[in-house]
């Protein structure tokens, strides 16, 4: 590496630690932009020599990327950003912190997907999903997939592993000359409606889908979710056990599969490691607290509420809901998710922007009951499981209060 190089690592490496010792926060963001400031080409220099891959998408990258880099663990020591610190500043914080590792493992912000994959040249590019997010900062569905089309396009040496049930994902993927297919399902369908191609209607039938007016259609996955399991390219069947909820994380897991398969992990090699992630910077953690077992779901936009709903067990539900900068300050999309899953439970709302909550809830003909702390509704339930579903604040609110669970 050139001495600028060396002497930006060192410093960010500092400046990180610095931050943690301080208390606030994992220092990562601190760290790589200074590093960066110093060398704006730090994070490049850091990739160079490793072998690594980018997971990208609106929802369900955090958690993939742990999984991935569980995975990857079967072939040497892995660099990755665990904390969710996704754009350049938290990728050159993971890779300066970790040292020389042959492989990396980052999570990429939809947004920032172009610019990293030029600075990090990896091998594999994981694309997830596409959805609305926070209304009043993320771009237009559409607009993201042609980003990531045209970044694909200019990196035909890059693999790509993809979501073959989402319509605006194989579109973009389509940049790309080496594309491996996975079916994780897509429980959001309303952002993808309208074929990005031709702006003809899409049809599903049975999992299919295809554009009415042009050839885009779904193409057939290589690595496809069945029942409790995995199937791999050659058609085997495998097991797959997490401790993570729901048919989602099989999903997850499967991309996980797929992505170290095109570093030549086996699956059967993998899948004991994918055993071993138990919970995310908080999300599915487990709690005991006065004969309640609390666990935690984080959802932020309209298509991780679905995920969510189909986490969390038939138990009483608290649902936390903020507006503060990031969550996105607009509540509006709280018209955009069907409550009504929740009816056959117990439900409990609370967080700075509850009343929003009980209007939509009202709407959607589910009864509540508002409470103003945890506490309250920790006394409101009976004894065993409560769920707890909360955007990006109040997910931390309620984690600070059950002592920053991991
Ligand atoms: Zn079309």
């Amino acid at each position: 590496m050139p001495l600028r190089a060396k002497v930006a690592t060192s410093v960010s490496k500092t400046a990180a630690a610095l931050s943690r010792a301080a208390g606030r926060g994992d220092g990562s963001v601190i760290g790589g932009w200074i590093g960066l400031k110093i060398d704006p080409e730090l994070l490049t220099h850091l990739a160079a020599g490793r072998s690594i891959a980018l997971v990208s998408g609106t929802n369900g990258k955090t958690t993939t990327t742990r999984l991935t880099a569980a995975a990857m663990e079967v072939l040497g020591p892995v660099a990755t950003n665990s904390f969710g610190a996704n754009m350049p500043t938290g990728h050159t914080s993971a890779l300066a912190k970790a040292g020389a590792t042959p492989f990396a493992v980052l999570e990429v912000d939809e947004h920032y997907l172009a610019r990293v994959i030029e600075e990090t040249h990896p091998r594999v590019v994981a694309l997830l999903n596409l959805s609305r997010d926070q209304l009043d900062r993320a771009k237009e569905v559409a607009m993201m997939a042609q980003m990531w089309k045209t970044a694909l396009a200019a990196h035909q040496d890059v693999k790509v592993v993809a979501n073959a049930d989402d319509p605006m994902v194989v579109w973009a993927a389509g940049g790309s000359p080496y594309v491996v297919w996975f079916s994780a399902g897509q429980r959001w369908l309303d952002d993808s409606f309208v074929c990005p191609q031709s702006g003809h209607p899409i049809e599903r039938h049975q999992g299919d889908w295809w554009c009415t007016g042009c050839p885009l259609r779904r193409p057939r996955a290589h690595w496809q979710v069945e029942e409790e399991g995995v199937v791999d390219p050659r058609g085997d069947w495998h097991l797959v056990k997490l401790q993570l909820p729901g048919t989602v994380n099989i999903g997850n897991a499967a991309t996980a599969l797929a992505v170290v398969a095109e570093f030549g992990v086996h699956p059967l090699k993998a899948l004991p490691y994918l055993a071993t992630v138990t919970s995310i910077a908080g999300r599915y953690a487990q709690v005991d607290r006065d004969g309640r077992n609390i666990r935690l779901l984080l959802a932020k936009n309209p298509a991780s509420w679905l995920e969510a709903f189909d986490m969390a067990e038939i138990a009483p539900t608290l649902l936390s809901i903020n507006a503060r900068d990031p969550d996105g300050l607009d509540t509006s999309w709280l018209y955009d998710v069907d409550f009504s899953p929740l009816r056959n439970r117990p439900v409990l709302i609370t967080g700075d922007r509850a009343y929003d909550l009980a209007v939509r809830l009202e709407v959607n003909g589910v009864p509540f009951r508002h409470v103003t702390s945890f506490d309250e509704a920790l006394q409101a339930v009976p004894p065993g499981r409560l769920e707890v579903i909360a955007n990006y604040t109040a997910f931390q609110d309620i984690r600070a209060e059950l002592d920053r669970v991991n």
